[in-house]
């Protein structure tokens, strides 16, 4: 049996991020043309320079995708890109298409040829305002649709192509619209199951009005995504559950995480407190696996890296005990920052700090420095890092080696240098 399908994915409109010189409309329309490379044809009004430039980004994108799935793109995709929509004869645009490009969004469409319900082929078309980088967005649902023959539940398929379409070559650290990282500051709490249930129930994106959903629903799947693609600690696994979605199985997301949802729930609220452009969700990952030790009874030791986030101390402590801890070595805490102790620069930048991990809940951050003693303020795991801003990790270098135990026995752990004055 041969059966063919349309599958319309869409992409909510953002209207305020604009710029008003990008809106300008001209004062002379511009004949739609065609432009060509390796995947792409191209149907726009764009200026030759733009529509160049948009399929070089095009081709960017699709070739890490590619390499992120594992899979080339099967032919070509045809995309419509409109400047001005008064420059396009009727006929020529899908009336979805039209429709969508009207209200300064996109839809890409996919036909898949299937026989006994396996997918033999794909054919996407994307229609697309050239506002906003909503083409780059439709390209990642349109190789999927035409690779897969699906994209996946709505939440993966919209929060992969906000992240598909900032994708750049050895690039790591977040890069997204503004607004969305303000938006996510504001959030108390975000749980991956509420994202994956926003939209679980169908199993599978669908057309138009379900997905003209809020910018907002656009960005917490983004986090989810952005999270999961880029922290080892579930990475692979993530990878795995998508390339089963694309292909139309239908794995529970609580599942394939059982035994990991708190912990990525909790690495999603400090994603979603600490993101800025260029932060790193690699370098942020917590080591779930380090044992940790009672400090009162045994010295733990632990080497701490500028260039990571909070760090496990293996200590273990009790709210109200005092602690003793020393850290050995130089790190830097920007490329061109001078080397410095554990004590950091006048400014506290490339300080040691601390914070106490209870239950999945984080204590305030404390300074700690090269020595010293300190009241440990909750009972807890204690975590460590080099403070420095959460999106400027990447060039920091070096370590410290840290040693804590309860700050009784200081004379029979000559090891220890003594505790510093009161800073
Ligand atoms: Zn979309």
């Amino acid at each position: 049996m041969r059966c063919q399908r349309a599958l319309p994915f869409c992409f909510a409109v953002v209207a305020f991020c604009l710029s008003a010189a990008a809106q300008a409309p001209r004062d002379t329309l511009r004949e739609p043309a065609d432009y060509r490379s390796a995947h792409v044809l191209l149907h726009t009004d764009l200026a030759p320079d733009d529509a160049r430039a948009l399929l070089a980004r095009f081709e960017t994108i699709l070739g890490l995708i590619a390499k992120y799935w594992g899979q080339p793109l099967a032919g070509e995709l045809e995309c419509y890109v409109v400047d001005q929509l008064d420059a396009w004869p009727a006929g020529v645009l899908s009336p979805l298409g039209r429709a969508k490009i009207a209200n300064r969004s996109g839809v890409t469409t996919t036909q898949t040829i299937s026989n006994r319900g396996r997918f033999i082929r794909g054919k996407s078309i994307v229609y697309a305002t050239a506002r906003d980088s909503t083409p780059q967005h439709e390209i990642v649902h349109a190789y999927c649709g035409q690779t897969f023959g699906g994209t996946g539940p709505l939440w993966y398929s919209e929060g992969m192509a906000e992240l598909g379409q900032f994708w750049q070559e050895g690039q790591r650290g977040v890069q997204v619209k503004q607004h969305m990282v303000d938006y996510l500051h504001s959030l108390a709490a975000l749980s991956a199951q509420e994202i994956v249930a926003d939209d679980a129930a169908d199993g599978e994106a669908k057309a138009g009005a379900q997905t003209g959903d809020s910018w907002q629903a656009y960005a917490r799947r983004w986090a989810l995504c952005h999270l999961l693609v880029n922290n080892e600690n579930y990475a692979g696994r993530f990878r795995a559950l998508g390339l089963n979605y694309l292909s139309g199985a239908k794995p529970r997301f609580e599942q394939v995480f059982a035994g990991q949802l708190d912990e990525i729930d909790f690495e999603l609220r400090e994603f979603t407190a600490h993101v800025e452009q260029g932060y790193r969700a690699d370098l942020c990952r917590w080591d779930w696996q380090r044992k940790f030790q009672d400090a009162a009874k045994t010295q733990t030791s632990a080497r701490i890296l500028a260039q990571r986030g909070w760090q496990p101390s293996g200590a273990i402590l009790k709210e109200g005990q005092q602690y003793a801890y020393a850290a050995s070595g130089t790190w830097r805490s920007a490329a061109d920052a001078e080397a410095t102790k554990a004590d950091g620069d006048f400014r506290g930048q490339g300080r040691l700090e601390g914070v106490v991990l209870s239950d999945f809940q984080l204590s305030e951050p404390f300074p700690l420095g090269e020595n010293g003693t300190f009241t440990a303020p909750e009972d807890g795991r204690l975590y460590l890092r080099c403070r420095d801003d959460w999106n400027a990790l990447a060039d920091n270098s070096g370590f410290v080696n840290v040693k804590i135990r309860g700050a009784k026995g200081a004379k029979s752990r000559p090891e220890l240098p003594a505790p510093a004055d009161a800073r």
